[in-house]
């Protein structure tokens, strides 16, 4: 079969490999879309786990083309997403259905061959239907999943304001489902005045652009000076994690999801607010809970078949199998601007 490898740092090309093997109790399915996530780059640049040669890929959904003989739940034409961690189910964490803080997980996608490929093999422990939905739809899937961690972990309510820092995928993701429940405001601040436009199409009540605004004095104004009650950071950037320290209310409390790619040193006013304001910071990382994938996953994909979440306008690009090298180019030397970027094999 056809699969993207990456075989040193960011060194990413499309061979012809071995063909993967289906035990007993697993599927094999023929990608259909998968999505390029912000971890992936992440991981490239870091060299993190891959052992090499890897063909990354952990956001995909495809059709059903052979099962193992102990396939119960599942036959051959199913339309599935991959869910792409493979928790220990033996450890301290995982015995209390804590998986996505497992010792021992691995990864589809990281650790095993992902969805930059014509085909994967997965343990049907790790695929959920997707009924009718769309493919490209449905390879929103995982990062909605992530979005609905954090969300349904940090607990907005009705009648909240929340602000989204980073108007990428995973703050249009946020924004939709914080939309879908019932709150009063939401802020969205980005430094692109393309995405906040697009926020506000999805549902933002205020887009804030940081670079050219005063982010205090108008998160102030358009919460009676209070700031909000919620603030999601979703862009990974030190300023952004920062930010979010000083534009919430007091006793309020900040969910952070995106990665530090770099060290966070914070204002006093920043670290004070900690403390003074009494604020709560939560962590969120990765989409996973008890039972096995978790509500998350079944949210997610409920969201979507419903159309409570919309996600046509956030694909940029989409390349073939062939073209993946061709892909990370593009992110790799930020000439173009991009959103989602989908690899169809
Ligand atoms: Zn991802
Ligand atoms: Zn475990």
């Amino acid at each position: 079969m056809k699969a993207a490898v990456l075989y040193e740092g960011t060194k990413i090309e499309t061979r012809e490999v071995e063909d993967l093997f289906c035990e007993s109790k697993d599927v094999k399915i023929r990608v259909k879309s998968c999505g390029i996530c912000g971890s992936d780059i992440h991981k490239m640049q870091t060299t993190w786990k891959y052992k090499y040669p890897a063909t990354m890929g952990h956001e995909f959904v495809g059709e059903i083309v052979e099962i193992g003989r102990d396939v119960a739940k599942y036959k051959v034409g199913d339309r599935v997403v991959c869910i792409p961690f493979l928790p220990c189910r033996s450890c301290n964490y995982c015995e209390q259905g804590h998986y996505s803080m497992c010792e021992n997980y691995k990864m589809i996608g990281t650790h095993l061959s992902g969805g930059f490929a014509e085909y994967s093999v997965i343990p049907e422990s790790n695929i959920l239907s997707i009924k009718d939905l769309d493919y490209d739809k449905a390879s929103f899937i995982e990062p909605l999943a992530v979005v609905m961690h954090a969300i349904m972990g940090i607990k907005v309510e009705i009648g909240d304001s929340v602000i989204i820092f980073g108007a990428g995928t995973i703050g249009m993701l946020s924004l939709q489902v914080v939309n879908n429940i019932g709150t009063r405001k939401i802020i969205v601040v980005d430094i692109d005045n393309e995405k906040l436009k697009l926020a506000k199409e999805y549902g933002a009540t205020h887009t804030i652009n940081s670079l050219e605004e005063n982010l205090q004095q108008k998160v102030n104004e358009y919460t009676n000076n209070l700031g909000a009650d919620i603030a999601l950071e979703c862009a990974g950037s030190p300023i952004t994690q920062e930010q979010a320290l000083l534009v919430t209310k007091k006793r309020g409390k900040i969910a952070y999801t995106g990665i530090a790619y770099k060290d966070v040193t914070l204002k006093e006013e920043a670290f004070e607010n900690i403390f003074r304001k009494e604020l709560t910071l939560k962590g969120f990382w990765n989409s996973y809970s008890a039972p096995f994938p978790g509500r998350e996953w079944l949210n997610a994909i409920d969201f979507l078949i419903t159309g409570k979440v919309k996600v046509d306008s956030l694909i940029s690009h989409t390349f073939s199998v062939d073209e993946v090298n061709k892909a990370f180019e593009m992110i790799l030397n930020k000439k173009e601007k991009y959103n989602k970027v989908l690899i169809k094999p």
